[in-house]
């Protein structure tokens, strides 16, 4: 049986962070990830990474514009510790061979991003996640950590209360392992695609949220779900709000820069939830093009469009043939990133002995009710350092646990089970995918109402209901992605059942979450953070998730009334 000490699911910019703080306390460490290393969504990350760097901007600026930017809902001495460690992480950065963007002095450059008083995100052009990923990827390779690329965990091991490692599937060869680790540190990512569309890749299939839930972590704050205000009407590609950062106008139909009545200080550059509700609500109220507002940077000088937005003028021409340096591009609020995720202290435990979580599969909670833009490239790395850090400690004061190979059958059933079946005797899984991203976009997206939400959840339980029927046509061992999608569904209607379970308990609206039904944010009732159990078997209940309330941690910054 395979085993390791510490072993890290997911190998984007939390992961490898993860990994690599625990590889350098000597730990034995395996890093195991569903695509190529460098593959995972981080890649994709565009406009920057936050730290208060320059001289006169304490990181307490950064920590209190993150707090108001939550809508108070972020714990406070997370943040702190998000903040105060931003500009060390920069720097770590910077020897580990990543060359940011120079100002007029050399110094660090910074760009204006949303919801921020002052510029203090970091970038490399407009593809500064790429960067990070492979620079890090580098030191992965050079401390020799052993990486189990295109394996899919298919679940993690729990026994005696305490998780103690995982399934997984080797793609190359269909065959399932059994791979024990004293600790399992989850860095799985977001769920994009549990929305349809969504600026997410197609893997962000909230696999770890659905893993953890099903042993028994609870999820935090799942209801509240990022709209990005800036994506592209086809295929939810992101516009980066480094776009706006540098100037860029949004229109409405009549030529008017509408956020003038919504964020008259801040305009484009409000927090991402004003800014969203901002452009729905010229859309509802026909304001629009097509569904569409307009980003418009005709007026920044061609030299910034080409060296600093260099790939979303290509996404404009490629997918809409707008040349953002000659015509305004049509965007919308599509589906971005989730605040919410597994529940973790600021060492990155859960609420589960030997689980841990870092990056967008947890939450700590740096980002409450809305994530500033930039703020979460930074969370990876902070966050994925503690993780791992004391994934270690604990692998090291307990002894090597005991896994009898049966606990293979369970998994392997599953898939026996889907693979007996076909896509005409069974479901497809892109049909239940489907109809599950449109549902949650349509009735969980940026407004919301308890008819909305009953609907859904109707809709989640039956498509959960058909997904016990799910089929694939290809029956082949390798690189079965039909089998892959049809297992990510499954796990999918479990983060859907979460996210929509979270938004009818929380009656009031706060950052993302705005339901119709009750227009107001309610300090005295909902200054809390909601967690959701999944009804494990065997125990009492409807069988439909359990909610439970948890008081927000606040230091020294008291909720106020939030304008941009
Ligand atoms: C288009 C786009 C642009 C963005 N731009 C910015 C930005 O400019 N600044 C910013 O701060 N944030 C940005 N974000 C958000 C930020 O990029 C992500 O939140 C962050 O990179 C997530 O990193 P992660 O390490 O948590 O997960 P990911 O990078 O998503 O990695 C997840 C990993 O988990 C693995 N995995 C998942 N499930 C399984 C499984 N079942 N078995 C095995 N492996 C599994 C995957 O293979 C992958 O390696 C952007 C996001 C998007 C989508």
């Amino acid at each position: 049986m395979l085993e390791h000490d510490v072993l890290v699911v997911g190998a984007g910019l939390a992961g490898m962070q993860a990994a690599l703080h625990a590889a350098r306390q000597g730990a034995s460490v395996a890093i195991l990830t569903k695509v190529h290393p460098v593959r995972s969504h981080s890649n994709a990350a565009q406009g920057g990474i936050n730290a208060a760097m320059e001289e006169d901007d304490p990181w307490e600026d950064h920590a209190y514009d993150t707090v108001k930017g939550s809508d108070y809902l972020g714990d406070q001495d997370a943040i702190e510790v998000l903040c105060s460690e931003a500009p060390e992480t920069i720097i770590e950065l910077e020897h580990m061979g990543v060359i940011f963007n120079r100002g007029s002095r050399g110094q660090i450059d910074m760009r204006a991003f949303g919801g921020q008083a002052r510029k203090r995100t970091c970038y490399i052009a407009d593809i500064t996640g790429q960067v990070l990923l492979h620079v890090i990827y580098e030191q992965l390779m050079k401390a020799g950590t052993t990486v189990y690329e295109e394996w899919f965990v298919t679940s993690l091991v729990r026994q005696n209360d305490a998780v103690c490692g995982v399934v997984a599937m080797d793609l190359r060869s269909g065959e399932l392992h059994l791979i024990k680790a004293k600790a399992v540190v989850l860095c799985t990512g977001g769920a994009g695609r549990v929305y349809e569309p969504s600026s997410n890749a197609l893997i962000c299939t909230g696999d770890g949220y659905a893993q953890a839930y099903r042993v028994g972590a609870p999820l935090m704050d799942m209801e509240m779900v990022q709209y990005h205000p800036t994506t592209l009407p086809g295929n939810g590609a992101l516009m980066t709000e480094g776009a706006r950062g540098e100037g860029a106008f949004l229109i409405n139909a009549d030529g008017e820069r509408f956020m003038q009545r919504y964020a008259p200080n801040m305009m484009e550059l409000a927090s991402r939830d004003v800014v969203s509700r901002a452009e729905q609500t010229e859309i509802n109220e026909g304001r629009d093009i097509n569904g569409c507002v307009l980003l418009d940077v005709r007026h920044l000088d061609r030299n910034i469009i080409l060296q600093k937005l260099s790939q979303i003028r290509e996404l404009g021409l490629e997918y809409e043939g707008v040349d953002i340096i000659e015509e305004p591009c049509p965007v919308r609020p599509g589906m971005h990133y989730m605040m919410g995720g597994i529940k973790t202290d600021i060492e990155g435990a859960t609420f589960v002995k030997g689980l841990y979580s870092a990056g967008e599969a947890a939450c700590v909670s740096v980002h409450g009710g809305n994530r500033l833009g930039a703020n979460s490239l930074l969370d990876t790395l902070v966050f994925g350092k503690r993780a791992g850090t004391s994934a270690v400690l604990y692998a090291d004061a307990i002894s090597t646990p005991e896994i009898p190979e049966s606990r293979l059958q369970q998994d392997q059933e599953l898939i026996n089970g889907i693979l007996a079946r076909d896509g005409e005797s069974g479901e497809r899984a892109a049909e239940l995918r489907l109809t599950m991203g449109q549902t949650m976009h349509q009735d969980v997206g940026v407004f919301r109402n308890q008819r909305g939400l009953e609907k859904a959840k109707n809709i989640v339980a039956e498509l959960k209901e058909r997904c016990q029927n799910v089929g694939v046509d290809d029956k082949g061992k390798v690189f079965n992605t039909d089998l892959l999608f049809a297992l990510e569904v499954g796990l999918m209607l479990d983060v859907a059942e979460a996210i929509v379970a979270s938004a009818l308990f929380r009656t009031e609206s706060r950052g993302a979450h705005y339901r119709t039904d009750y227009p107001d944010r309610n300090d005295d009732d909902w200054l809390k953070h909601t967690l959701v159990y999944a009804r494990l078997s065997g125990r009492a209940g409807d069988g439909g998730p359990r909610l439970e309330a948890l008081p927000v941690t606040i230091t020294q910054w008291q909720p106020a009334r939030r304008t941009y």
